[in-house]
């Protein structure tokens, strides 16, 4: 899927054959296996990835991910994609992305730890606050980034909080980081239906994941006067045509482990959710979730992509197809990027913002990038999706025109 977009994009700004290789190859490539004592004394191995795409804007930037699913095509796709979102909003960073192939919810906290404190150290000969920058994705949270933190600052002998973005605020994390992605959604929801000129407020929305960033997605579009209709997790969601509270549903899940079943809703599946009646879908939890199978039976007018990859080239088609408007997860889910460079930016300088400063910022690059690629899908009587990749590939693609190929 990476891979085909990034050729869409290529072809359209007719790159040569050889810059385009380059930009569809990941640049440098960690594979580690690694052995973790459990707690009843055995010991087991895992598998860990790290990629970089590219480093060509700057020291490369991308998250860790928990998941049994985690192999290295994923990881590669997933670090392209973050050379391009950090491209699109004129971050000074390359792509990353790292990975174990472990099911988190399988681990008690102390495996996770000690599992967390191996990778992180077998991946430190990659990491670094000039070289690569982790931060949390799919099963990791500001805890595995503390511990990240703490791992390469042992090995250093000094602190080193630089090094991922992520962390918790007592150990040089940002204000407005946890909400940072969520924040981005809610924002590109609402320049979305500016666009489609219909209403923000009152528009029925369904989430699917219901993690970092759908569970921050669902709360602030709430307050800002949206009806969360469902929200989902990896056990199932919940759908009320009323409207949930996020806030409730949280505390239902912190209490039974799952969404489903919170009173007052009617239980549904995650491929359900996807075909529900709605103004906005929000795809939340993973990739390759809006098929060519399903494609044809999305039912909301916009779809917001809070999730890295959601949607299949071939749901692509069809949903251009239907003007459906697509709002790519480059640009969608961009502030937890944009914001993991402020936390950055704050812990070399040593000096920290307010959470006002921060949302402000960031409510200013994620309006304009939008702008930027709605004008140019305009323009070029193109997506949303291929306008954000053009911009992105040629920012790249010029920073490597610019700097020449070394020798
Ligand atoms: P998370 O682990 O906090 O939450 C993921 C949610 O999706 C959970 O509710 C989980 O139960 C659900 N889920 C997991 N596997 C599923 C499956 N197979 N089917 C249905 N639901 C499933 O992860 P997150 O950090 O919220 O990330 C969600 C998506 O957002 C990912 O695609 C991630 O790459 C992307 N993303 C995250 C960030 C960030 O700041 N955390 C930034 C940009 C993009």
């Amino acid at each position: 899927m990476a891979l085909h977009q990034f050729h869409d994009a290529a072809r359209y700004l007719s790159l040569k054959r050889g810059i385009r290789e380059y930009l569809a190859t990941p640049h440098r490539e960690l594979v580690v296996h690694f052995p973790v004592k459990m707690d009843d004394g055995s010991v087991r191995l895992f598998t860990g990835y790290r990629v970089h795409h590219s480093s060509v804007l700057g020291p490369t930037k991308g998250g860790i991910r928990y998941s049994p699913q985690v192999e290295i095509n994923e990881v590669r796709a997933l670090a392209m994609w973050m050379t391009w979102k950090s491209a699109l909003m004129h971050l000074p960073y390359g792509g990353a992305k790292g990975g174990v192939a472990c099911d988190p919810r399988q681990l008690s906290r102390e495996e996770l730890q000690r599992l967390t404190r191996r990778y992180a150290s077998e991946i430190s000969i990659l990491m670094g606050p000039q070289s690569d920058i982790p931060a949390p994705d799919v099963g990791t949270d500001a805890q595995v980034m503390a511990w990240i933190m703490d791992t390469y600052s042992m090995q250093r002998g000094y602190s080193v909080p630089s090094v991922v973005t992520g962390k918790p605020i007592p150990i040089g994390g940002s204000v407005g980081r946890s909400d940072a992605t969520g924040r981005g959604v809610m924002i590109a929801t609402r320049e979305a239906t500016r666009l489609r000129g219909v209403p923000f407020a009152g528009s029925r929305i369904a989430i699917q994941g219901f993690g970092n960033v759908g569970e921050a997605a669902a709360r602030l579009l709430h307050d800002q006067g949206c009806r969360i209709v469902a929200v989902s997790d990896i056990t199932g969601g919940c759908y009320s045509p009323e409207g949930l509270d996020p806030r409730a549903v949280l505390r239902h899940l912190r209490r039974t482990g799952t969404v489903v079943g919170f009173p007052g809703s009617e239980a549904l599946s995650n491929l359900d959710i996807l075909e529900l009646p709605c103004d906005v879908l929000v795809p939340a939890a993973i990739e390759g979730q809006i098929t060519g199978h399903n494609a044809a039976r999305v039912k909301a007018g916009i779809i917001v992509e809070a999730a890295n990859g959601p949607t299949t080239p071939e749901a692509d088609a069809i949903l251009a197809g239907r003007e459906i408007l697509v709002v790519p997860d480059i640009l969608a889910n961009a502030g937890g990027v944009t914001v993991s460079y402020f936390e950055w930016v704050q812990d070399l300088q040593a000096y920290f913002w307010s959470e006002q400063e921060i949302n402000d910022h960031l409510e200013r690059i994620m309006v304009s990038t939008f702008k930027r690629v709605a004008d140019l899908a305009v323009a070029r009587q193109t997506t949303l999706r291929t306008a954000a990749l053009v911009v992105a590939v040629q920012r790249v693609a010029d920073a490597l025109m610019t700097r020449g190929i070394y020798p």
